[in-house]
């Protein structure tokens, strides 16, 4: 009891605005108030294997079109949110405004959503920046937010296996085909990871172009199965 009291007396001095949201004073879990949790945009019912948001009807286990059309290089695809407000404004003060204190709760959101993996991946590998883009930003979000999740599923996570070897263009605003080519090559892997089960950690996933990339390298350097976990995901492609 007193070092729960003492663990609160803490907190509120590292997070005196209370809710992240709507500044309600008070000690929240997840540091949201009840009615922002509530209304946060859960990416619950999506398509699951690539987690594009299907409408609310569509039974568990659906695939998207695209999806059954044409497998993606990986597994299977989680995603705790829709990427739009307010979950928007804050991955984009985590990542530009350097707001590394939402680090913490916006990764429990995701193991909020996931509760226990089905099937536990050997590793995880956060998706890289490119060496000059991580001197730009000083920290890569997925990795700050992946080692969060891994810790709680205590997996082992490398952030040295894949690398961005090529300095891309921003992909806002470039098409489906533009986005593949912009990519090519973009990663190398530097270990071993023939046989093996991989999770990749991303922070958001836009079209899916970024993480099919990267899932076609690891496969050819021999990967078993590839899931992808993504704190969120634009709801079109
Ligand atoms: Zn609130
Ligand atoms: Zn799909």
């Amino acid at each position: 009891m007193k070092v729960n009291n003492w663990i609160k007396n803490i907190r509120s001095l590292l997070y005196p605005n209370g809710c992240l949201l709507c500044g309600a004073p008070g000690d929240f879990d997840r540091q949201f108030c009840p009615a922002c949790y509530r209304s946060l945009p859960f990416n619950r019912q999506a398509c699951h294997r690539c987690a594009l948001p299907l409408p609310p009807a569509t039974p568990p286990g659906a695939l998207c079109g695209s999806c059954l059309a044409k497998q993606p290089p990986f597994d299977s695809c989680v995603t705790a949110l829709c990427y739009e407000p307010p979950v928007s404004r804050l991955i984009s003060a985590l990542k530009f405004r350097q707001q590394l204190h939402l680090v913490e709760p916006m990764a429990e959101l995701f193991t909020d959503r996931l509760g226990k993996p089905l099937r536990k991946p050997e590793l995880m590998l956060p998706i890289p920046l490119h060496p000059l883009r991580l001197r730009e930003r000083g920290f890569n979000q997925s990795l700050e937010l992946g080692r969060v999740v891994a810790r709680r599923y205590e997996l082992a996570i490398d952030w040295r296996i894949c690398r961005r070897v090529r300095h891309t263009q921003a992909q806002t605003g470039l098409n489906e085909k533009a986005r593949q080519k912009n990519l090519r090559r973009a990663f190398t892997v530097c270990g071993d990871v023939n046989g093996s089960h991989l999770v990749l950690f991303d922070d958001v996933i836009t079209t899916g172009s970024t993480i099919a990339e990267l899932s076609k390298t690891l496969k050819r350097a021999g990967a078993k199965r590839i899931d992808v976990w993504a704190l969120a995901r634009t709801p079109g492609r």
